[in-house]
């Protein structure tokens, strides 16, 4: 080993799921969105004038943070927004994690938490689920140096009832508690905790156009909290780099968020899928998790889910697979165009009824 390796930051990264080059796949792996985006959102681009690229964008993005600020009827000051939620929450964990309690989150949920973590030199403690894969609130109500809870979970696709997290907050002021909404919005409507922020000071909700708003290439996420919240997250953004939204993310993403008669069209198209997907896959020997998400996670009584993973990968279908313990016989299934999820039924069906 060359000496200067002594002095390498060394991690061990996240693995995305995979984007596979064949055009041709079924691709179920990611939860990306089946449905292009708005088409306000390349009407947009396309107007956009090359002058526009010679100079360097908005640093405070103020017209994408001002078009979430109106969306939600938030002031602009409780509004911040990155390189998608990766980068925000990467973002969050640099600026409120550096104390001496461990961060608290459960064993079973975005595998990016504990890289972070990791990589940060942040201390954590992973809180198991209980036996049916849910969040139990009690667990968390403890000194801790914050807490961290997607809502719904990933990849378990569960939701915790609003009334459970404001009594997390209720008990637990001494800390920021974030709460990831990446899938909030294919969850019943009254579910977000977003208009507690303005009750709890110590409240992040971090959300995402990679899901419900079909910009996963865009790369946007966003964060809505108290003001000083806000504050202490650009400094450390404008501590690291200053442009983080390019013009043409500030530019599509406004016009995303304008266009909310297909945001909502969309996402019932999707939810109505997963309703109809998740009682047909029932009926082939899967139990399937509660899902308030684009994603349903599935495991097959009698054949395990690596080899399905595999047959299906065989076939052109991806889902994802996690080879970790407690879910190793889990498929995560991202919800897709209807016809995609037929050819997934059919395939499954193929399969369990071989040899
Ligand atoms: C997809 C996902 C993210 C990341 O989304 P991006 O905005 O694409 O970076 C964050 N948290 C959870 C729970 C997710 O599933």
């Amino acid at each position: 080993m060359s000496k200067w390796e002594e002095n390498v930051r060394k991690v061990v990264p996240y693995t995305p799921g995979e984007q596979p080059k064949d055009q041709n796949v079924i691709k179920l792996n990611t939860n990306e969105n089946p449905y292009p985006p708005s088409p306000f959102v390349m009407m947009k681009v396309n107007e956009m004038k090359d002058d526009i690229l010679r100079k360097y964008p908005d640093p405070t993005a103020d017209m994408l943070i001002e078009s979430l600020a109106d969306y939600y009827k938030i002031d602009k000051s409780s509004v911040f927004a990155g390189v998608g939620s990766d980068d925000v929450l990467g973002m969050i964990f640099m600026t409120f994690f550096k104390g001496e309690l461990p961060i608290l989150f459960p064993d079973v949920t975005y595998s990016f938490y504990p890289v972070w973590a990791d990589l940060m030199d942040i201390k954590y403690e992973t809180v198991p689920l209980n036996d049916k894969f849910e969040i139990n609130i009690e667990d968390y109500i403890k000194p801790n140096g914050g807490i961290v809870i997607a809502n719904p979970n990933a990849p378990t696709g569960i939701l915790l009832e609003k009334d459970k997290i404001i009594k997390l907050l209720d008990n637990n002021k001494d800390s920021i508690v974030v709460i990831d909404e990446a899938y909030i919005d294919f969850s019943p409507e009254g579910s977000s905790c977003l208009d507690l922020i303005s009750k709890y000071d110590n409240l992040i909700v971090v959300r995402t156009f990679s899901k419900s708003r079909n910009l996963a290439g865009l790369r946007l996420g966003y964060a809505m909290a108290d003001p000083k919240i806000i504050k202490y997250l650009n400094d450390v953004k404008f501590s690291y780099n200053s442009y983080t939204l390019n013009t043409f993310t500030i530019l599509a993403g406004t016009a995303a968020i304008s266009d909310d008669a297909y945001f909502r069209k969309c996402n019932e198209k999707i939810i109505a899928t997963r309703e109809r997907f998740s009682e047909k896959i029932k009926e082939l020997g899967f139990t399937v998790l509660p899902s308030d998400t684009n994603f349903v996670f599935a495991s097959h009584k009698e054949k395990a889910a690596s080899d399905i993973f595999q047959y299906l990968k065989n076939k052109g279908i991806f889902v994802r697979y996690f080879n970790l313990p407690g879910i190793d016989n889990y498929l995560r299934i991202s919800i897709g165009l209807d016809e995609e999820m037929d050819k997934l039924l059919e395939e499954l069906n193929t399969f369990l009824t071989q040899d």
